[in-house]
């Protein structure tokens, strides 16, 4: 598996309930703080309505989605980054992951044990957010003293790796985190930090809330939510983690009826993922046939061979080519001979960028 989000935030405010909706898979939700000690691992497909379009227009017998993966971090808490709770363990296991999806509580409900005692979404991102900047301002101060001493040599990497070590430490200690800091001199990338990775907030609200909109005007604690992701360049989903619950113990052929009967379109988990999929920068190109329609994911900016080596890595060691039809063609002229006969399909070389959408046959030798 490629990219993947892990889902934090503060004990109880329904990261669990939300992962088990998104997998189905069996971790513990109780109303219990650290009731989630493992990190958990879940593969989720990334809902895509241009899927079955191409399988109709291909006659596949088989459907296989593009899928995103979530990985469950319990537990973090004030004072993580000094070790409280467990501490330094949630910060290594954030360190694996690609990108972050910060769930926020945004329900009232007395019988929810909240850990600083009221529902405040801000209150609650600064806590976990503070916990992060810390986190990377020690490992950032602890490098400056090894690559300091060791740049004394002269060498051009490690003074440049010093530099972006000195920058985002200023802005660390300004509370700024790396993903905000304004600078094009400094790789930052390479420092591999916490605050660096891409990040979006799910505002996990009460049942009656569910149709909500993540606009900056909505009412009570997602408006403030919704207020402050903006202000930091981050998207919210709304979520309310009790109903994604209903919604995956039905049989999925219940589901839109359900979902229309609360004003929903999608399910909370369904713009998740695809949110989550945003936010890693991945797109999407399909291959298509009678035996299956199948969508891959690659990266934005990847070229036909790294594409190619998603499938296969046969396909990228022998590329001679790749022959492609945009989904907007394919689906105009009724799927690839038409497209064919429109003189809509491409011959592609190495370095032809992806397109999202993309409907791709990879012609290979090996
Ligand atoms: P975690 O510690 O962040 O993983 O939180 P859990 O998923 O274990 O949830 C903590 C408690 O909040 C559980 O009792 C959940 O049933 C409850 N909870 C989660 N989502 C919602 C929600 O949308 N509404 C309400 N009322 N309770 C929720």
């Amino acid at each position: 598996m490629g990219l993947n989000c892990g889902i934090i935030g503060l004990p109880n405010v329904g990261k669990s309930t939300i992962f088990n909706a998104l997998t189905a898979a069996g971790a513990e939700a109780a109303n219990y703080p650290f009731c989630t000690i493992e990190p958990n691992t879940g593969i989720v497909a990334v809902p895509d309505e241009r899927i079955e379009r191409l399988a109709k227009a291909a006659n596949s017998i088989k459907v296989v989605p593009a899928a995103m993966e979530f990985v469950d971090i319990a537990g973090l808490v004030k004072g993580a980054s000094e070790g409280a709770g467990l501490g330094n363990q949630f910060l290594g296991h954030i360190r694996a992951v690609d990108a972050l999806v910060h769930v926020v509580r945004c329900f009232e409900d007395g019988n929810i044990v909240h850990v600083d005692g009221t529902v405040s979404p801000v209150r609650d991102v600064e806590v976990i957010e503070t916990e992060l900047l810390l986190s990377d301002l020690s490992s950032v101060e602890k490098r400056i003293d090894r690559v300091a001493r060791a740049a004394k040599s002269g060498d051009k990497e490690l003074k440049a790796e010093l530099a972006a070590l000195e920058a985002a430490r200023d802005s660390l200690n300004k509370g700024i985190p790396v993903r905000a800091i304004k600078d094009s001199e400094h790789d930052f990338r390479a420092l591999d930090l916490l605050t660096a990775k891409p990040i979006l907030y799910v505002g996990n609200v009460a049942e009656d809330d569910v149709a909500m909109q993540p606009t900056e005007d909505a009412p009570g604690h997602l408006g403030e939510l919704v207020r402050y992701a903006n202000t930091h360049g981050s998207e919210v989903v709304v979520i309310s983690g009790r109903v994604e619950s209903e919604i995956s113990a039905l049989d999925p052929s219940e589901r839109g009826e359900f979902l229309e009967s609360i004003g929903l379109q999608e399910s909370g988990l369904a713009r998740l993922a695809r949110a989550g999929y945003k936010l890693l920068n991945l797109i999407t190109f399909f291959t298509v046939g009678p035996k299956e329609t199948h969508a891959w994911t690659c990266a934005t900016g990847d070229n036909a061979v790294d594409a190619a080596g998603k499938i296969h890595t046969d396909f990228a060691k022998g590329f001679i080519r790749a022959e492609v039809i945009s989904y907007q063609d394919y689906v105009q002229y009724g799927g690839e001979q038409g497209a064919k006969e429109k003189g809509v399909l491409r011959v592609e070389g190495k370095q032809y960028l992806m397109q999202d959408g993309d409907i791709v046959h990879f012609r290979f030798n090996v």
